[in-house]
């Protein structure tokens, strides 16, 4: 199928899973940081999958990660009737007019729609979509990615916790482990927990700070930094509540820290980014395929980065992330994100095919494989997908 074709058909599918073990706080607001360990808990998540279809009778597919809110699915659910009557092939056009129309949003409901284009590409080729960015490697070099340390006993609630989970981890095979703190903001919790995981991991492994923006004040975030210094992290991450945007303060810590900052994982689009790295918020820029308009936007960033003879870091997991990092010279480690003592990755159990993004499924190398099928080469279970959804939205040609 490599003629010229239409798209007929864009579906949104919205669908439940439960994950044993995990819960939610008090105030129960399901959001990515506030996940925690409960034993005999069972969190109840929803995420929401994109199929497309073409004239051809070609389908491709994308079931979201941690992009999957409500709120980008509002999104998904104002351009999805853009796509029809169009050439799937024009990924470059449709990239641009979708762009344009989440002008006034976030631009976090595009990436979905964009990568199951690049799955279409793949099915109607025959081939994988990092042999059609032209690949780079094969093998991705993981890192652990912890979920929040919390304050109710259990799953990471101590320094002594994250330490013995980060020995584990390296033990486990993992080529490096990324420390998520507390919502607090205590920067002498989260220097403890920094000093208290080196010393268990010894000096010889790869060990990253992401506050995810938690750390009240500049001069916390540099006291935090000076300490990410001593023991030797790898980067630093998203520290201020500025919300990764602030230059200027990112700007100030650089001058002052060795260890280099990565920030703009909140930082939206090529043009923010590139003005966002220029005028020197950050060392490296974070791109995932989900936030940052797809492979299309994604692969945008890399080369971007390449520009200036800098790296990448792909932000969270799944198969648009390695197709992309399959096919990136200037980046580092894959995020099996997220993950904890006991604590499932909260990532929807929708593959038939072995995929995985599970810590127990990590191959003896700590590299996860990239798949080599047509498209994302991955095989969703959508017995389970219908079986599960609540919400389902139809636009068709006609
Ligand atoms: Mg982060």
């Amino acid at each position: 199928m490599t003629g010229r074709t239409r798209i007929e058909r864009v579906e949104l599918h919205v669908f439940c899973f439960e994950v044993e073990d995990l819960g939610l706080p008090e105030h129960g607001a399901p959001g990515v940081g506030n996940i925690e360990y409960r034993k005999g808990g069972r969190l109840a998540l929803t995420r929401w999958a994109v199929t497309i279809d073409t004239a051809d009778g070609a389908r491709g597919e994308y079931v979201t990660h941690w992009v999957g809110t409500p709120a980008a699915l509002g999104q998904a659910l104002m351009l999805a009737p853009h796509l029809l009557g169009r050439d799937p092939d024009r990924r470059e056009q449709i990239f641009d007019d979708l762009k344009r129309e989440l002008r006034a949003y976030d631009h976090m409901g595009h990436g979905p729609l964009d990568i199951a284009l690049w799955d279409l590409a793949g099915k109607r080729l025959g081939c994988s979509v990092s042999r059609l960015l032209g690949g780079f490697r094969e093998r991705l070099p993981t890192y652990a990615s912890t979920y929040h340390g919390q304050e109710s006993g259990g799953g990471l609630d101590s320094p002594e916790a994250f330490a013995d989970y980060a020995r584990a981890c390296k033990e486990r095979g993992f080529r490096g482990f990324k420390i998520h703190g507390w919502h607090d903001g205590d920067v002498a919790r989260e220097i403890a927990n920094l000093r208290a995981v080196r010393r268990a991991v010894g000096d010889d492994f790869r060990l990253m700070l992401d506050p995810a923006c938690e750390i009240r004040t500049w001069m916390d975030a540099l006291a935090l930094g000076r300490v990410c210094d001593e023991v030797g992290c790898f980067w630093y991450e998203d520290p201020l509540r500025d919300c990764g945007i602030s230059v200027e303060a990112h700007n100030r810590l650089r001058e002052r820290l060795a260890t280099p900052l990565l920030v703009s994982e909140h930082v939206r689009g090529i043009e923010a980014k590139a003005a966002f790295l220029v005028g020197g918020g950050c060392d490296m820029i974070h791109a995932d395929p989900e936030y940052d308009m797809g492979i299309t936007g994604a692969m945008r960033l890399a080369h971007l980065c390449e520009a200036f003879g800098l790296d990448v870091q792909y932000h969270a997991c799944g198969p648009a992330h390695r197709h992309v990092m399959a096919a990136t010279r200037n980046t580092h480690l894959y995020e099996m994100a997220l993950i904890g003592p006991g604590m499932r990755n909260a990532v929807p159990p929708v593959y038939a095919c072995g995929y995985s993004d599970q810590p127990e499924d990590l191959p003896a190398d700590g590299c996860v494989p990239v798949p080599e099928g047509p498209g994302l080469g991955v095989v969703y279970d959508w017995e389970f997908i219908t079986r599960n959804r609540i919400q389902h939205h139809v636009f068709a040609l006609g």
